[in-house]
């Protein structure tokens, strides 16, 4: 769950200032992307990952605040009209499913529509309500980075067993709720077999949020972990396969305006109002990838920027409860839930309209980096173009 999400954009404009969005993408030659170390995704040098789009939807309970009181899941039953919309925009969807969801069989049975050639479902942990449940319910403990090494391996075990039971199959990619992961995180993903984990928030610290990870420093594109490190920090040989969400700003180059935005943010830089630094700010807006947050047009402006930056994938992301007035702040009323679908078709009408972006689950997106991985590794010369969809077995 993304509380405080929007909160923690610290957005302060309104309409995003992006010149060139209605223009083809193209390189700005006069604003140099000077990208610090760390912040650029990893590349993968010598091999031609095409761009590929994912879809990612938390697929979870009604309840918007973290609960551990039998909550209600009627918003699953949103879920074949909103997949039947996915699949007419020939998106590629990826259902990130709960416990409690894959728990309930009415809502399994819905869900296990899902797993098809063009739709799969994967895993999302609410360590709240995912047992086991030894520790005490308090807001820290939905962080699952806060939790011990044992407890998280145990509810992610549990989580595992119970979706491989009801799709037929283990899931391999994951994301922690509330973005909550850790280098604990990743080895309990190592040791239960996942190959994807796609939960860290670039641009975003949720360290002030129940003690959540600081991902600020993330890279934007896909990267490796081994568990040695933060999630936030590529280890090359890891084997784990980082699929950030796509944050971003609407001007480059993104460091810069990083950077400005802690010092307004810092004790320090409140106390001294820094009034130009605020009035540059002002014109520049964080942006995460996500229908619940942002308009087609900030959607399209972080996505030119990503873009031009060389990120090799975009990845739009919500959450299921939003589909279903009334759950949540994002879809309050049956208008708002109108105004997502026009959303996601806006942007993604729009996206087409610009670049060619290939659409894939994310075990078909790991199954081609994985693939060019080792091609590059051991001198294949297979073009990662022509490889197939398959999901990793
Ligand atoms: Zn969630």
């Amino acid at each position: 769950m993304a509380h405080r999400l929007k909160a923690k954009l610290g957005k302060q404009a309104s309409q995003p200032v992006c010149g060139v969005l209605y223009s083809p993408i193209m390189p700005n030659p006069r604003e140099p992307s000077h990208i610090q170390p760390g912040l650029v995704g990893v590349e993968f040098p010598g091999v031609n990952v095409d761009r590929g789009g994912n879809v990612t939807i938390d697929t979870e309970e009604d309840a918007w605040l973290p609960t551990r009181d039998n909550p209600s899941l009627e918003n699953i039953r949103e879920i074949p009209r909103l997949a039947a919309f996915l699949v007419k925009l020939n998106l590629r969807p990826t259902f990130l499913t709960t416990y409690r969801v894959a728990a309930t069989p009415w809502a399994a049975e819905i869900i296990v529509q899902q797993q098809t050639n063009t739709s799969e479902v994967q895993a999302h942990l609410h360590p709240w309500n995912t047992p086991p449940l030894r520790e005490p319910s308090v807001p820290r403990n939905s962080m699952l980075n806060d939790l011990d090494e044992g407890l998280q391996r145990a509810k992610l075990e549990t989580l595992t067993e119970l979706l491989t039971e009801v799709i037929g199959r283990p899931p391999h990619a994951f994301r922690a709720g509330r973005y909550g992961c850790d280098c604990k995180t990743v080895a309990a993903l190592l040791a239960t077999g996942y190959r994807i984990d796609t939960s860290v928030t670039p641009f975003i610290d949720w360290s002030g949020t129940d003690d959540g990870p600081d991902h600020r420093n993330a890279p934007l594109g896909p990267y490796w972990l081994d568990g040695s490190g933060p999630p936030s920090v590529p280890q090359e040989t890891g084997p784990l396969l980082e699929l950030p969400l796509s944050v971003g700003y609407s001007r480059r180059p993104f460091s810069r305006w990083s950077r400005a935005h802690r010092v307004l943010d810092s004790v320090a830089g409140r106390r001294l109002h820094l009034p130009g630094l605020a009035r540059r700010i002002a014109l520049v807006q964080k942006i995460v990838l996500n229908p619940e947050l942002e308009d087609v047009s900030s959607m399209l402006c972080l996505s030119e920027r990503l873009i031009e930056d060389g990120v090799s994938y975009l990845h739009l992301t919500w959450h299921s409860s939003s589909f279903l007035a009334g759950l949540n702040p994002f879809g309050a009323t049956p208008d708002a839930v109108a105004m997502l679908y026009q959303r996601i078709e806006g942007y993604v009408n729009g996206l087409r309209d610009r670049v060619a972006i290939e659409p894939l689950t994310l075990s078909q997106f790991g199954a081609r980096i994985d693939r060019a991985r080792h091609d590059e590794r051991f001198g294949g010369s297979r073009s990662v173009s022509s490889l197939g969809r398959s999901e990793y077995p």
